[in-house]
């Protein structure tokens, strides 16, 4: 049998500056890096909820590797982990229990261009916004 297919969370790290907000905020521990350095998307951990997305300061996330649904068992346990070893005031929101909407696979960027296409986007945003800042 075919597992359901959606669009996990990529890195572009040629833009990512190690800062680790999105690290602390993945509720299954997916991504992985240290300190100052580039951080990278396990997508067998991925749910998809975006919660890295919306915190990357330079916005070079996005949902555009195809990958496997993670079972609701796997989701569940990788949660409880990470909520298990944080302390209580630095709780992340489950996606398990606050799942998010993403967009169906069909929907969202599924090629190779499109993902290109998505790269090259966040890139020209992080230089917007680096000639705003001039
Ligand atoms: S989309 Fe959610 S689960 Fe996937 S890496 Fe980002 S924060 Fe983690
Ligand atoms: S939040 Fe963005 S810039 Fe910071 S470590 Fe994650 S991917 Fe890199």
């Amino acid at each position: 049998m075919q597992q359901e297919q959606q669009m996990k969370a990529f890195i572009d790290e040629e833009n990512c500056i190690g800062c680790g907000k999105c690290r602390r905020v993945c509720p299954t521990d997916a991504i992985i890096g240290s300190k100052h350095l580039l951080h990278t998307v396990l997508p067998q951990f991925c749910t998809a909820c975006s919660h890295c997305i919306d915190t990357c300061p330079t916005d070079c996330i996005t949902l555009s590797t195809p990958g496997d649904l993670l079972s609701p068992a796997l989701e569940l346990q990788l949660t409880e982990k990470k909520q298990y070893r944080l302390n209580p005031n630095s709780l992340v929101p489950p996606t398990i229990l606050f799942p998010t909407q993403t967009p169906p696979i069909s929907q969202a960027a599924n090629t190779i261009t499109d993902r290109k296409q998505s790269i090259l986007d966040a890139i020209a945003r992080v230089k917007a916004k680096k000639n705003l800042a001039k």
